[in-house]
């Protein structure tokens, strides 16, 4: 052997390992039919961030095609797979944080915040310091980007207050929320409020200096309230068509205003129980693709076996086999137990908006809201959160997901 061959051959068994360390740190491309235009392209991701988008002729696997979507983002989740963020009695853990989050990685959302709803001061304040200190665990990537605090500052009246407990709700306190934000890590991303109640103005004003984005939620709220609030800074209204009495007055109710104001967004469920087709075909019309976001509501009760629970208050809480889950003694819905993937694939049939804005509406826009400035598209720069997916009649199925370019769930046929 000649001493140059050697050498060259030397250098390379000394170097192989180096080689192949930095490819697998290194490029990983994903393909897909891109969600705005249904053609192919081969996402290439470094370091967790997407470095490019390219136009390709075809995809490698032609007889499976599959679309390519930035992850979803679901800004109101009270819970998921047997796991509450808002249940008292200890039951909420670092582990069933963990569990909550990759469960709801195999329905296609990479990003979310959990869901506190009206409970005692100690429960919320209890909840909101585990989450803080789970927030930032490796393991779940970055996928908890701050809290949804809703109520306990919303109407008292039946209807209005929805499943709240009744004994919770009160006026906006704001040296209650200033000890639930400092539990949360200073992480409350949004609250959902009643504005009509005394002192809600000032309070809406505090949460915008402070970088909370305020919704108006169980309320029955008059269009002057509406746009006061909106003036004072509230940007959205929560599950608009929920949160309101079964029987209203026709002209004067808090749909129409806030239908009316053309700054306010509006947050949907459409589970297919929350709201009827129609009214979300009509809130659709008025909102459009930039001024509405699809949440799912969702709560613990979601993927288990249809049947009868308990909540913290030893209350019954139904989960029918359609899917629908309600308070029987206030006969009132208790949630959703849907992810919001369902609701992407509805909104499209309902309203014949395309896959482009019922991802945008369920991504991009409430990364937008609440300043997610990584993430919500599929662009150089952003994380690599994506999902690849059929659509299907009622539902999204999702074969893959990825968070910064890691692989976090693959479906088995
Ligand atoms: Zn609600």
């Amino acid at each position: 052997m000649k001493p140059g061959i050697y050498s060259v051959i030397c250098q390379l068994i000394l170097f192989l390992p180096m080689i192949i360390v930095n490819n697998s740190m290194a490029q990983t491309k994903v393909e897909g039919l891109l969600y705005l235009t249904k053609k192919p392209v081969s996402v290439e991701i470094m370091n967790g961030k997407i470095v490019r988008v390219n136009q390709i002729e075809k995809l490698s696997d032609e007889k499976h095609p599959v679309y390519i979507a930035p992850g979803l983002i679901d800004t109101q989740v009270n819970g998921f797979a047997g796991v509450s963020f808002c249940f008292g009695g200890g039951q909420l853990s670092q582990e069933g944080i963990l569990k909550a989050t990759s469960e709801l990685w195999k329905k296609g959302v990479t990003t979310y915040l959990p869901t506190l709803t009206t409970n005692s001061r100690e429960v919320m304040l209890r909840n909101f310091a585990l989450l803080a200190a789970t927030k930032n665990n490796k393991d779940l990537h970055g996928s908890i980007v701050g809290y949804h605090l809703e109520g306990p500052y919303i109407s008292p009246i039946d209807g209005y207050r929805g499943a709240h407990p009744i004994k919770y709700v009160h006026n906006p306190d704001w040296k209650e929320f200033s000890e639930l934000y400092e539990a949360s890590g200073r992480s409350i991303r949004t609250i959902t409020l009643a504005p009509e109640l005394d002192g809600a103005m000032e309070f809406i004003r505090k949460c915008r200096e402070l970088g909370v984005i305020v919704a108006i939620g169980h309320h029955n709220a008059n269009k002057a309230i509406v746009d006061e609030a909106v003036m004072n800074g509230a940007a959205i209204s929560t599950h608009l068509g929920n949160g309101c009495a079964n029987t209203i007055n026709r002209h004067l109710n808090p749909l129409w205003p806030q239908l009316a104001n053309d700054q306010l967004m509006a947050s949907i469920i459409c589970d297919g129980f929350h709201l009827r087709d129609e009214e979300i075909a009509v809130f659709y019309k008025v909102k459009g693709p930039d001024k509405t976001i699809i949440v799912s509501d969702v709560t613990s009760f979601a993927t288990l076996p249809p049947g009868i629970y308990k909540n913290d208050d030893g209350e019954s809480i139904e989960l029918t086999k359609e899917g629908m889950l309600i308070l029987p003694v206030q006969n009132v819905l208790y949630g959703s137990a849907s992810p919001i993937s369902r609701g992407v694939a509805r909104i499209m049939k309902i309203t014949g908006c395309s896959l482009g804005e019922a991802i945008q509406m369920s991504s991009t826009n409430p990364a937008k809201l609440y300043g997610l400035n990584d993430r919500g598209s599929i662009a150089p720069g952003k994380r690599a959160d994506l999902i690849l997916f059929e659509v299907g009649d009622s539902d999204l199925v999702i074969r893959k997901t990825y968070i910064e370019g890691k692989m976090v769930y693959e479906k088995r046929d």
